[in-house]
């Protein structure tokens, strides 16, 4: 509005001086010159006064707080407020709508398990999502440095190179050396014709590959097992009967061969099976109150035929009343197992002990014996499938290999623990530990 006046002057001079050539008198003159002034001052004001509002509407449409709809047009006017607000809020809503879709472009990306980054046409990282971080236990900023110093890679730094200058796919694995080794499968491609550079997606396949070198060598193992008493069988069948049937003295030891390597096979082939239910959940386990003591009692008379033979004694030394939250199948299978090994490892004249006591809400199963003991550096192993310490002993003695394996397993579904203390030549204790029974509601 104060741009008016600095401009008051020019038609108060203009109609005074027009006046005074028409022969107008000093009166006449500044009468005509004031209402000229007044006049002007009057259209000036109203028309800026108009265009302040246009403006003030205009920058309220830019803003977002006023539907540019609302503001009319000039039809012949391409440079009206109204159409410029228009096209402003449409770019501002094209950027919004933008910005929304890179938002959440950004949270699928931070989202995925799957490492990834993108890199410049020379090669260096230029975004990454919070995955990759994490999967190259990087606490250092990664963007700006060349791909090759993030992952040591001779094969994965030519295929980032073809995939910038080539347009060339590729799909390799890279292993990360370090503390904690690890392989990931990384597939990279290039951003696109009209974008320079590449992308890569990291996938960290090391538990993947360790599950499947377990069933490979779970395979193999089985192979292996089954191999050895049907050979067995095999073997001393054919010999009776291509013509040592006819041998009395030798026919009779062949044929308690062949029976006990059959009860091996039938053995093997029931742990295979009781671990397959396991791993596959079929068995269905009840915990209830089991009575410690009683379950003790009667895994040792299935053992003590066996125990007997080798002058073992076996004691259950648990004191009365002391009951487990447990499946009472699982839990006997738990001790004939521990006491099945106890007396397999013993040498005659030893001694077994089943003793149990009570500890922060669980109860403490001891299975101890007076046995060879084992090496410290296979006891975090030997609850493994198939781990002996001494395969030739473990296979004379009718072992499988599976039953600690099975035990942990069985415990495990009871919610309960089992570890080992042992030293050689100072015999083994089996420690598993189950939830204490809750007493029965009277
Ligand atoms: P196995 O059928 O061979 O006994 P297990 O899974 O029951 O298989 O046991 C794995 C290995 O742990 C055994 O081969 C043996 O070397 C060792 N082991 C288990 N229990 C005892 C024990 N009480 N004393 C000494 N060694 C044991």
């Amino acid at each position: 509005m104060r741009a008016i006046f600095p401009w008051l002057p020019v038609p108060l001079a203009t109609v005074g001086l027009t006046v005074w050539f028409l022969g107008g008198n000093w009166p006449q003159v500044l009468a005509a010159a004031v209402i000229a002034a007044v006049s002007a001052a009057t259209i000036g004001i109203a028309a800026t006064r108009r265009l302040e509002q246009r403006a003030d509407a205009l920058a309220a449409a830019a803003r977002g707080e006023m539907p540019s709809a609302t503001l009319p047009v000039l039809a012949d006017d391409p440079d009206d407020p109204a159409r410029l607000a228009r096209q402003v809020q449409a770019t501002a809503k094209t950027a919004h709508e933008t910005g929304r879709q890179l938002e959440m472009l950004r949270a699928v990306v931070d989202g995925m398990s799957e490492g990834l980054w993108i890199t410049s046409p020379d090669g260096n990282v230029i975004e990454h999502n919070t995955a990759l971080k994490e999967m190259l236990f990087s606490v250092t900023e990664l963007v700006g440095r060349p791909s090759s110093q993030l992952i040591n890679s001779r094969e994965l730094e030519d295929a980032v190179l073809r995939a910038c200058r080539e347009n060339a796919s590729s799909r390799l694995e890279v292993s990360i050396e370090g503390l904690l080794p690890r392989v990931l499968a990384v597939q990279v491609s290039p951003l696109g014709r009209e974008l320079a550079g590449s992308a890569a997606v990291f996938q960290d396949v090391t538990e993947l590959q360790r599950l499947e070198k377990v069933r490979k060598d779970f395979v193999a193992n089985v192979s292996h097992e089954l191999r050895t008493p049907i050979t067995a069988i095999r073997g001393y069948a054919e010999t009776l009967k291509s013509g040592a049937l006819a041998d009395a003295t030798a026919a009779p030891k062949m044929v308690d061969i062949i029976y006990r390597q059959s009860e091996r096979l039938s053995e093997l082939v029931e742990d295979l099976l009781e671990l397959s239910r396991i791993d596959a959940k079929q068995i269905q386990l009840t915990p209830r109150p089991v009575d410690v003591s009683q379950a003790a009692q009667r895994a040792s008379e299935t053992i003590r035929p066996k125990a007997s033979a080798k002058a073992i004694g076996v004691e259950i030394a648990v004191p009365p009343g002391l009951s487990a939250q447990a499946d009472e199948r699982a839990i006997e299978q738990v001790l004939l197992n521990l006491l099945d090994n106890a007396v397999k490892y013993t040498q005659s004249g030893g001694k077994v002990r089943v003793t149990a006591v009570p500890k922060n809400g669980e109860i403490e199963i001891a299975v101890k014996d007076t046995g060879a003991g084992i090496e410290a550096k296979h006891l975090p192993r030997i609850f493994e499938r198939f781990y002996r310490v001494d395969k030739g002993r473990s296979r004379d003695m009718g072992g499988t290999g599976l039953g600690l394996s099975i035990v942990k397993n069985l415990v495990g579904l009871m919610r309960g623990d089992v570890r080992v203390e042992s030293r050689p030549g100072e015999g083994s204790t089996f420690f598993v530990e189950l939830p204490a029974a809750h007493p029965e509601p009277k």
